[in-house]
């Protein structure tokens, strides 16, 4: 069976021209980059060179702004600490009720402790963000706004740079994850109010544990992790320097990829979505089909279970996901399609597509021909099905 990978919203092939690059700091170049003899230096200079290449990949002014770490769960946690430490007087935190859990565990963890108070702002059915709410939340207690740049799970953009000008308003300090946009969506900080944003690699052709934080120039920071002077002493800890390089040349390829990422990506994400929706009856997508990432498309198939379709998809070669729709072993729907107020029978049987450049025009067929047969098996078992008003959804997302 010729394997199709479509869950690069998870984790992505590592490319090999970074593999390439990376591998001579394995060997010969092995020095520690911090040392001032010939083996540190020329690997801190490599690692400058990365660093330029993230710097362009983001748009940033200087390439100072860019502070390495080990994950974009890093990245994130350390935003949000940092920023309750360097706001004195302040306590409270804006966030969504969609972001990734290494945004709402820390939350919800500094609100069981007692050392934040934390709005989760919510969206409407196509997961937008609840403007009225944030904006009667956003006031001079508030250290830190932390909205994603991009659902994992349905790929809907929220407009950030529009949400970090009203957090200036009230001068709060403005992050947000960006770790699912970063190489898929353009970025431009430079000029931007956005204080702080969390990427990472893996997510990007890079490998797994690196990422990276961007901290503007002359934003308040504190770091996390405490020690030696790395990184200008705002991240402690000698560098995954093989990482560093792996990632600057992710960045670069990124950039060149960015217009096929937009186009080719898109189409192939395009045709899948709307043969699906042509061909399997009493489906829809979640999350906004306007303002949404080029390479994710999350489709709700009602009366089925997700994970079943997996299991099937699974047999015939293709990976996808339940998005983080079934927390694994529990039957409870993700919070992000709660939030959205996907009907339980539809958030249940949701499954995410997400593409990258890897992707050819033979996967998508693959899955348009197996993913109607699945379906139709999946639900002839169902008892949920037997008496489903068959035919047009029963829930429509509307523009609110
Ligand atoms: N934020 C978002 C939106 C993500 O999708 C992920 C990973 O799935 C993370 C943060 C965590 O990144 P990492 O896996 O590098 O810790």
């Amino acid at each position: 069976m010729r394997p199709v990978y479509l869950d690069n919203n998870a984790t992505t092939r590592v490319d090999p021209a970074v593999v390439e690059a990376m591998l001579p700091f394995f060997t010969e170049q092995f020095g520690n980059p911090s040392s001032i003899h010939s083996f540190g230096a020329s690997v801190g200079q490599n690692v400058k060179k990365a660093r330029q290449q993230l710097q362009q990949l983001l748009g940033a002014e200087h390439d100072h702004e860019i502070i390495y770490t080990a994950s974009g769960t890093e990245a994130d946690n350390t935003a949000i600490l940092s920023a309750l430490e360097s706001m004195p007087g302040r306590d409270e935190i804006i966030t969504s009720a969609v972001e990734h859990p290494a945004v709402l565990a820390l939350c919800q963890h500094l609100e069981k402790i007692g050392r934040a108070k934390v709005h989760y702002i919510g969206v409407d059915s196509l997961g937008r963000l609840d403007l009225e709410a944030y904006r009667a939340a956003l006031t001079d207690k508030v250290a830190l706004v932390t909205f994603m740049w991009a659902n994992n799970e349905t790929g809907t953009i929220f407009p950030v740079e529009a949400l970090a000008e009203l957090a200036k308003e009230v001068g709060a300090l403005f992050h947000t994850d960006a770790v699912q946009a970063v190489g898929k969506a353009p970025i431009v900080l430079k000029g931007s109010a956005i204080d702080m944003l969390s990427l990472s690699g893996h997510k990007l052709h890079a490998p797994k544990g690196i990422g990276a934080l961007y901290v503007k120039r002359g934003s308040r920071f504190k770091p996390l992790l405490r020690g030696g002077h790395q990184e200008r002493g705002r991240r402690a800890g000698t560098e995954n320097t093989p990482g560093i390089i792996g990632l600057g040349k992710a960045a670069e390829l990124a950039i060149a990829h960015m217009a096929e990422e937009q186009t080719r990506v898109k189409e192939l994400r395009d045709r899948l979505e709307s043969a699906i929706l042509q061909r399997v009856p009493n489906c829809f997508v979640n999350g906004d089909p306007r303002e949404r990432l080029p390479n994710t498309t999350n489709i709700a198939f009602e009366y089925v279970e997700g994970e079943a379709i997996l299991l099937h998809l699974t047999r015939q070669g293709i990976a996808a996901s339940s998005g983080s729709a079934c927390t694994s072993g529990s039957l409870e729907p993700s919070h992000v399609m709660r939030a959205m107020n996907v009907p339980f029978t539809a958030a249940h049987g949701s499954i995410r597509f997400s593409l990258s450049r890897d992707n050819v025009p033979e996967d998508i067929d693959q899955v348009i021909d197996a993913l109607p047969k699945i379906l139709e098996n999946l639900r002839e078992l169902s008892p949920f099905w037997a008496g489903a008003n068959k035919g047009p959804t029963e829930f429509k997302p509307v523009y609110a």
